[in-house]
């Protein structure tokens, strides 16, 4: 794939933040698209706009992706006699805070669900037939956090530490196919994330990136046939860290870092 104009694209987590923006530039750059989310106003709202100022096709299918059976009814309702999806992007995702033991089982149960298990089904499912085709891409959305431990962020981090590790293997194993994964690791971003993660402290002066700048740079990070990228040079600086520090420091500098208030 050496350009979005005209591919069909599957983005997850359309409805808000980095999914939103992706699909946004997506169809700026000619790219016909399925949105998915749970919210369906939001997400009829946002193709509408898409259509208007793009004239590309956008599908709207409206799925709670943590239903046992969603990944499946997704790739069934995007695939009977359509054209087939070029780009996956993996994107839904949701973050839980707090220390660990004393965040709800069943709120980190789904996040696991959300940004583990979720992205590894949909790219069993839409990567054969892309391979098959000998053409295609997957981008899946993890984390700086998958670089570094996260105390208070635990099990996310270590969800996107998964996907991180997923994305690369998978990656080497479709080397030379035509196919194309790539895991995105964005920073602090300005989305609805860290409202819905409960996240009361966060952190020193952090600078949040636009999810607009992070879909631009992702989208064109995938189409120069990168299996990583890490968006914003701070960011960057901050995922080589634990390369030279004692993973010991690291873990403790993060936990002051990342305190929540009153622990
Ligand atoms: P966001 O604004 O909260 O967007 C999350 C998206 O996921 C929404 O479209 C939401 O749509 C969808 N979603 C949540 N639960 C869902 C479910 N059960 N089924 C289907 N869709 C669901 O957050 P964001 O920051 O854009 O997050 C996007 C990705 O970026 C996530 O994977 C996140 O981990 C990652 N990320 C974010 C940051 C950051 O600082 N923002 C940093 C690093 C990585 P509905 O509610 O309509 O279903």
């Amino acid at each position: 794939m050496d350009s979005y104009r005209g591919i069909r694209a599957l983005v997850t987590g359309a409805s808000s933040g980095i999914g939103r923006a992706i699909a946004a530039d997506l169809a700026r750059r000619g790219a016909n698209l399925v949105l998915t989310a749970r919210s369906e106003i939001t997400l009829e709202r946002i193709a509408a706009e898409i259509r208007e100022d793009h004239g590309v096709d956008v599908e709207v299918i409206v799925l709670d992706l943590l239903e046992e059976a969603a990944p499946q009814r997704l790739y069934t309702a995007t695939s009977r006699g359509r054209l087939p999806i070029d780009l996956v992007v993996n994107n839904a995702g949701i973050g839980t805070y707090g220390v660990f033991g004393k965040i709800r089982a069943d709120r980190e149960k789904a996040m696991i669900r959300l940004n583990v298990e979720v992205p590894m089904a949909l790219t069993a499912l839409y990567l054969p037939p892309m391979v098959k085709r000998g053409t295609g891409g997957i981008i899946n959305v993890a984390s700086v956090l998958a670089f570094l431990p996260s105390p208070y962020m635990a099990a996310y981090g270590a969800s996107k530490a998964f996907l991180l590790s997923f994305s690369e293997s998978v990656a080497a194993e479709v080397r030379g196919t035509g196919v194309r994964i790539m895991a995105l690791c964005p920073g602090a971003t300005r989305t609805e994330f860290h409202q819905r993660a409960g996240i009361s402290k966060k952190g020193p002066d952090i600078k949040y990136e636009d999810p607009s700048d992070v879909a631009r740079h992702a989208l064109d990070a995938a189409l120069a046939g990168r299996n990583l990228y890490v968006s914003g040079r701070l960011n960057w600086l901050v995922t080589q860290f634990p390369r030279f520090a004692p993973r010991k420091l690291t873990a403790w500098i993060m936990e002051r870092v990342r305190r929540p208030k009153g622990v």
